[in-house]
């Protein structure tokens, strides 16, 4: 028996990285999970199929997300599966490479389309499925409370969005014991960090220089703060914004 035994929780994005690493954390510690992704069926099936040779249970949902009709889709999927959700982990987003001076409307709206209005529109789509006591857990970034990397600045005013979102909505489903946070990652070693991260020996140790740890972080740091918000232990924390940057702010 596992913390989060008998519940069933979804989390975006968890073919691969940070999202993959929260999925499988939560299904060790006992609950059901739907491993929603975009478009990488061989990601999402190796993430299902490490989650059940551990002992756990999952489920694959596809849904591309970012286009009108996607918060429905993934419902309409989910459903196939599951008759309700105790957990909603909003972790599937997308980077930006272009600085302000560059970024044209369609990749701005686009940023905006999968990093915010997708995880507002599931939340939305989701509440008659998502029971009282339960959880959302919002995934944002270190990069929403310092300019350190103002190249990024459109990806980082989608995580300012978010982080609003997660304070209110914490007071719109406080009244059915629903807590709502964002964990807010920093530099992690996943596939959208990939093409600068592993180049060379120095800008791994550059990024590893931002923490204050010494090193970067891995999808399990995270995974692991989203556990303590998604359990019993994490149920008078509410509206809040976990700082899990290894200290990348301080
Ligand atoms: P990642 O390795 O690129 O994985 C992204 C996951 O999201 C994949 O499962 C992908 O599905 C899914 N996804 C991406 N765009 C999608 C779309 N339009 N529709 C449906 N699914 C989509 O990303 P990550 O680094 O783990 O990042 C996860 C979250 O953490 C993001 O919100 C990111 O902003 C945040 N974050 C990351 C870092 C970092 O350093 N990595 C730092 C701070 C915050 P497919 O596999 O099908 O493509």
């Amino acid at each position: 028996m596992g913390v989060l035994t008998g519940r069933t929780a979804l989390v975006t994005g968890a073919g691969r990285g940070i999202g993959r690493g929260v999925a499988e954390r939560l299904a060790r510690d006992g609950a059901r999970v739907a491993v929603h992704y975009g478009s990488n069926d061989t990601a999402a099936e190796e993430a299902v199929a490490a989650i059940e040779a551990a002992g756990g249970s999952a489920f694959a949902i596809r849904a591309e997300l970012g286009m009108p009709g996607d918060a429905e889709r993934l419902w309409a999927e989910f459903d196939r599966h599951a008759d309700g959700v105790d957990i909603l982990v909003n972790n599937a987003g997308i980077g930006t490479s272009r600085p302000f001076e560059e970024i044209d409307g369609e990749e701005y709206d686009r940023l905006f389309a999968v990093n915010v209005k997708a995880p507002h529109f599931i939340t939305r789509l989701g509440l008659p499925r998502l029971r009282d006591g339960g959880r959302v857990i919002n995934i944002s970034s270190g990069l929403a409370r310092t300019a350190a990397m103002p190249q990024l600045m459109a990806y980082s005013m989608t995580k300012g969005a978010l982080d609003v979102f997660t304070r209110d909505l914490s007071k719109v489903l406080g009244a059915r014991g629903i807590t709502v946070n964002s964990v807010a990652p920093g530099i992690v070693d996943t596939d959208v960090n990939a093409a600068w991260l592993r180049t060379s020996d120095e800008a791994w140790q550059g990024a590893a220089a931002y923490s204050a740890l010494g090193r970067v972080g891995t999808p399990a740091d995270i995974a692991d703060a989203v556990a303590f918000l998604a359990s019993d232990d994490g149920r008078w924390v509410t509206g809040h914004w976990l700082d899990a940057t290894g200290g990348s702010l301080t």
